[in-house]
């Protein structure tokens, strides 16, 4: 199948317990995705051996994996909680593909470990598919993310509100490490195994590193700025992580963890996916002001190896560089290469005419990239208000007038950074319902392959599906505009 080895092993058990997944009782294939298989140098056609869904579900161990529950603690909604950890995940190890990278293999939902808390360590098959599809979608518009290798679904039922389905992902990411695993040895006070943890990191993710004098200040220095660019990434595409914790956070500035987040409908700063954040702590418009806190939070876990003055110049690399990629995003989506002032009130007030429309944000930049010679009805009818839309519109022209860009090398551009498809909840809220109520996960399906591409028409794919293309790239209808979904999914 593929040989594993687990590096992470060697750091010794204060960084993790021991644990093998839990037995199933027939494990079945829900959903596949290839180019993972190919990321990690194994056989795609590996998911028709029987025991596939062995290996994926828990009943059997790959060879050279030594599973382990990876220990860290963590601030949730903004308080300290000293105790988390993997409750219901272990890493099986890594591996290094043919073209030389490395990637770590785990298991999520694969039964209790020593930091369950009383959880049953098992993962609904409703979250399972959601964070399956939410990885690969990400990673279609490009957005750095951890990647889902398959979902196998379980029989045993759990229970949640009501008895849910179950099942286990198969979780493929470069790192695991969370900014709440610095966070656990600064809390309990063991400098050394901190010390351990960052050599460890800056060994396998940060090498380039790795022989400089200041290379912790280094490390630090690269998240903050990968956790800035990803975040003006995720602002860019609408997408809401939900839930970021700083146990969600990744060290090497993955989207991680995917738990109740969402991808924005109408363009609306508040929107706030996770059902249970009352606050909005995690709102769509806070998020870029909650990475920064992260990144502080993680400064702090490593106080005993950068000092406070340098961790505050580091600090302060953050809001220029999430402007600078932001601003640049924005720029693309507008069409717009000259980005100055002009072109920086203009984004304002198209923003608040967004909002004050309930304007479907994806659909809105797709639209635009037919002005000013395709059809603009679609566009037009976002907004109720004509003359203000137009008003703006005839601002863009005179932006766009500046630069001798050919309308239809701008349309490519624009068509290339605007996604024609985003996984809207409502779609995956269908696509969910059918695979827990009928057992049949075409929709899953259905939806993994027209997001590898979002950004293309998908022409033939929908040929080959017999599907209709509207169905899919229409805005969300009024009734599941703003959706939220709980823990469970
Ligand atoms: P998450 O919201 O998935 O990031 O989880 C937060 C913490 O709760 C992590 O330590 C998880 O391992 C743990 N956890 C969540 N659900 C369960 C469960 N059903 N069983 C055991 N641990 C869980
Ligand atoms: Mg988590």
């Amino acid at each position: 199948m593929i040989n594993l080895e687990n590096h992470f092993a060697a750091l010794g058990e204060d960084f993790y317990q021991l644990k093998n997944p839990d037995p199933v009782s027939e494990p079945y294939l829900v959903d596949f995705e290839p180019d993972v298989a190919r990321l990690l140098g194994m056989d795609p056609d590996a998911v028709r051996n029987l025991d596939f869904v062995d290996y994926f579900g828990g009943n059997k161990i790959l060879p050279g994996s030594n599973p382990l529950a990876m220990a860290y603690t963590g601030h949730q909604f903004g308080s300290y909680n000293p105790r988390i950890g993997d409750g219901r995940a272990v890493l099986l190890g890594d591996v290094k593909n043919p073209d030389g990278d490395d990637w770590e293999i785990s298991l999520k939902g694969c039964g209790p470990t020593r930091f369950a808390r009383g959880f049953d360590g098992r993962a609904t098959l409703r979250a399972s598919i959601r964070e399956h599809l939410a990885g690969e979608a990400l990673h279609g518009l490009g957005v750095p993310t951890t990647r889902s290798l398959a979902v196998v679904g379980i029989r045993d039922l759990i229970h949640r509100e009501t008895p849910e389905l179950a099942a286990v992902l198969t979780r493929v990411a470069r790192s695991h490490i969370r900014f709440g695993s610095f966070e656990n040895f600064h809390y309990t006070n063991r400098p050394t195994l901190g010390k351990n943890l960052a050599n460890y990191t800056i060994h396998r993710h940060y090498p380039q590193f790795a022989k400089e004098a200041d290379k912790y200040r280094l490390f630090y220095r690269h998240v903050i700025l990968r956790t800035a660019r990803l975040i003006a990434q995720w602002q860019s595409f609408g997408f809401v992580h939900g839930v970021m914790n700083t146990d969600n956070m990744s060290i090497v500035g993955d989207t991680f963890d995917y738990g109740p987040f969402g991808f924005m409908d109408a363009f609306n700063p508040n929107f706030i996916p996770n059902h249970s954040d009352s606050n909005g702590r995690y709102s769509f418009a806070r998020q870029p002001e909650i990475g920064f806190w992260n990144l502080q939070k993680l400064g702090t876990a490593l106080g005993a190896l950068i000092d406070e003055d340098a961790i505050k110049q580091e600090l302060a690399g953050y809001q220029p560089e999430y402007n600078r990629v932001y601003r640049s995003i924005i720029a693309s989506k507008m069409g717009i290469q000259i980005a100055d002032s002009a072109f920086h009130d203009l984004g304002g007030a198209l923003f608040q005419l967004l909002y004050s429309n309930g304007a479907d944000y994806t659909n809105f930049f797709r639209r635009l990239g037919d002005f000013p010679d395709g059809n603009m009805e679609p566009l037009l009818a976002m907004f109720e208000n004509k003359k203000e839309i137009k008003d703006w519109l005839a601002q863009y022209r005179s932006l766009l007038d500046r630069e001798d860009r050919p309308p239809e090398e701008r349309r490519e551009s624009m068509n290339a950074v605007n996604p024609k498809f985003i996984l809207r909840n409502y779609l995956a809220h269908q696509a969910l319902e059918k695979a827990v109520k009928e057992a049949d996960f075409s929709e899953v399906v259905n939806l993994r392959l027209l997001l590898r591409d979002p950004f293309s028409d998908n022409t033939e794919l929908f040929q080959n599906l017999n599907l209709d293309p509207e169905r899919y790239c229409a805005d969300t209808p009024r009734k599941w505009i703003g959706m939220q979904v709980s823990c469970s999914a």
